[in-house]
């Protein structure tokens, strides 16, 4: 049995793609296409930053989403994952940047797609006052495995030696497997590092 963490948005939650349909590939306004998405956050894409775009603002679009209930789909082949994973025995959490103001539609929105698989769902809190950093959280819990896209929190997580399985994301394209990151391109790839690893 293994304690092993996974992110919300983009590991288990289509988020930016659901808020592009939503928004006909727009973003505020903006024409926005996902490969255009090259940083994570929305609003430092350079024809986003052109207009000025607060953080808040761009929070807010991407809240709207997450708090209208079943809009968001989950990420293509991830309950057989995540559900293959809990037939092991092992003890799964979602760790979340995400803020407690989001904490009911979060956990209802996980509980309608991966019921009964996590035993808790952790808010980071990323941006506002209370804070917590995933990579903290991850070596508190001893996760032994972090499913994260982003590229600086993988790599603060692999900085405490916890090993990442970073699915394949504009904002990530550049970044290449190693020291403990493994980027995967298709949900095959990720069962094939857990075989490896044991945890399959
Ligand atoms: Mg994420």
């Amino acid at each position: 049995m293994a304690i092993i963490t996974f992110d919300c948005d983009e590991v288990l939650a289509e988020l930016i793609k659901s808020m592009l349909d939503r928004h006909n590939n727009t973003f505020l306004w903006i024409p926005l296409a996902w490969d255009e998405i090259v940083d994570y956050y929305v609003e430092n894409i350079p024809k986003i930053k052109e207009q000025k775009i607060s953080f808040d603002a761009s929070k807010q679009v991407f809240d709207e989403v997450i708090l209208d209930h079943g809009t968001i789909s989950p990420v293509a082949g991830m309950d057989a994952i995540v559900r293959g994973l809990k037939n092991q025995w092992h003890e799964l959490y979602v760790i979340t940047a995400r803020g407690d103001e989001l904490q009911e539609a979060t956990i209802q929105w996980i509980e309608t797609h991966y019921p009964k698989m996590f035993s808790d769902i952790i808010l980071a809190n990323h941006y506002n006052e209370n804070s917590r950093c995933k990579w903290d959280i991850c070596h508190y819990l001893w996760s032994e495995l972090m499913f994260e896209d982003t590229i600086h929190n993988s790599e603060k997580i692999i900085a405490k030696d916890i090993p990442v399985i970073m699915p394949n994301k504009p904002w990530n394209k550049g970044y290449e497997s190693g020291n403990n990151i493994h980027k995967v391109d298709r949900v095959e790839q990720m069962k094939e590092i857990l075989v490896k690893k044991g945890f399959l």
